[in-house]
């Protein structure tokens, strides 16, 4: 075959799907519990959604949105992020004339055109919590409180949590002119793309990964040293309600992220078991993303994760694949009837059963429960079958014993309950 996937877009195959069902179940739970609801949001939007909201002059919107026009002329874009959407929609429908604080989480596919390597796709999943309408700091707390409890939870180690404050409307622009001349006198040793950063964007350098601009922004002046007294204080208070829950976190001041809407609070949870693309999640707080893209002006933070680098984190030791709880091994053609007899009632029950839709020898059957790691097989011969019996074997231990059909679904359910 000669079609194949789109180059960094990703199929995800039933011996993976396991983990990404666990993942995702897992964060529903946790999320819930902290009071959120799901919002869906469209996977194409109007391209200026993203350019006012994301910022022109950030990485994403200079090079990485897949941006067409549509048959009316529309300039769309497949959403690179989840927060601008998730806004949009808060606005659109007027949630806050409900309850002007919303916690809402979104899972599904964003777009970005990037070099694809190991942890980095032009497809990826990412799963998105925000909470709009809340400037209190004690909101930035739970957040990241949630995030670390949802990443422990699914077994997630050696993680840090990294923090920093990037200050807001009133201080940063001071701290932006203070970089700007700073790297201007080292602009010889800056990269083709942060020349023009400088220029547009200078907080971004902070994000290059080129050796040259690391070394020029090593002696950098920082945000923290520029922060109004304002900002101080918010800051000074997610970092009590984070020790109040029992949170160790690390202060970045390079931390600066890559969206242009973050004030104040950002974060990133990075893990050491991930090589160069070492950021798991990240978020923050942007309390001017709601103006930027034509709103009211409403506070909010958040946080997005990477589903793709979570996966491959999750312990190696748990089992994530889905396994029949009995496969029904039928010889002859009167068994094998039977055999679609029992596996209808007994997946009716709520029992995962399978068989094989061609008869063949036992042996090939068996090796098939084996392939498809059943817990236990039940072998259905002619003779057994007319005294109303069958063998049942447990597929671990190897262990076998004559059951009476009649009461097969009890027999089974008890099995399965005394090995798990
Ligand atoms: P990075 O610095 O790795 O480019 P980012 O700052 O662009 O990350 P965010 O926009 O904050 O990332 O997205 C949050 C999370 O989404 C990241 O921490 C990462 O786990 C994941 N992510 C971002 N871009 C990609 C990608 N191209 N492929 C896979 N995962 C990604
Ligand atoms: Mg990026």
């Amino acid at each position: 075959m000669d079609v194949k996937a789109i180059r960094g877009f990703n199929d995800v195959l039933p011996d993976e799907i396991g983990k990404w069902q666990y993942v995702e179940k897992a964060a529903r739970e946790v999320f819930e519990g902290f009071g959120f609801s799901e919002i869906r949001i469209p996977i194409l939007e109007p391209t200026e959604l993203f350019s006012r909201g994301i910022g022109e002059a950030t990485d994403i919107v200079e090079k990485e949105m897949y941006t067409f026009t549509d048959r009316s002329g529309n300039s769309l874009t497949l959403r690179p992020e989840a927060t601008a959407s998730m806004a949009r929609a808060y606005l659109e429908h007027q949630l806050y004339t409900f309850d002007p604080v919303a916690k809402l989480y979104c899972i599904g596919p964003m777009f970005r055109y990037e070099r694809p390597q190991k942890g980095r796709y032009r497809q990826f999943y990412q799963i998105d919590a925000e909470v709009f309408g809340v400037e209190n700091p004690m909101v930035d707390a739970e957040v990241i409180v949630m995030l670390i409890h949802f990443l422990n939870r699914v077994g997630l180690e050696k993680l840090e949590l990294q923090i920093n404050s990037l200050g807001d409307r009133s201080c940063r622009p001071r701290y932006r002119e203070e970089l700007k001349k700073f790297l201007t006198s080292k602009s010889f040793q800056l990269c083709e793309d942060c020349q023009r950063r400088l220029q547009t964007n200078p907080l971004r350098i902070f994000d290059c990964k080129v050796e040259t601009c690391q070394a020029a922004i090593a002696d950098a002046p920082k945000v923290s040293d520029f922060i109004c007294s304002e900002c101080q204080k918010h800051f000074d208070k997610v970092k009590e309600y984070l020790e109040m829950a029992g949170l160790t976190y690390i202060l970045n001041p390079r931390m600066v992220r890559g969206l242009d809407y973050y004030t104040r609070t950002a974060f990133e949870v990075v893990s050491y078991q991930l090589g160069s693309q070492n950021a798991v999640t990240g978020g923050g707080r942007y309390d001017n993303l709601f103006q930027e893209i034509g709103g009211l002006d409403i506070p909010g933070i958040g946080f997005a994760i990477g589903m793709e680098r979570l996966v491959s984190l999750l312990p190696k030791e748990k089992e994530f694949v889905l396994r029949p709880d009995l496969f029904v091994a039928a010889l002859g053609e009167g068994p094998f009837k039977e055999a679609y007899r029992i596996i209808n009632q007994l997946r009716l029950a709520g029992v995962r059963a399978e068989l094989d839709y061609e008869s063949k020898s036992l042996k090939s059957q068996m090796r098939r429960a084996d392939k498809l790691k059943a817990r236990y097989a039940l072998i259905l011969g002619e003779e057994e079958l007319k005294k109303g019996k069958a063998v049942l074997r447990n597929m671990a231990t190897k262990f076998q014993e004559e059951i009476p059909m009649a009461n097969l679904l009890e027999t089974l359910k008890d099995r399965i309950q005394q090995n798990p």
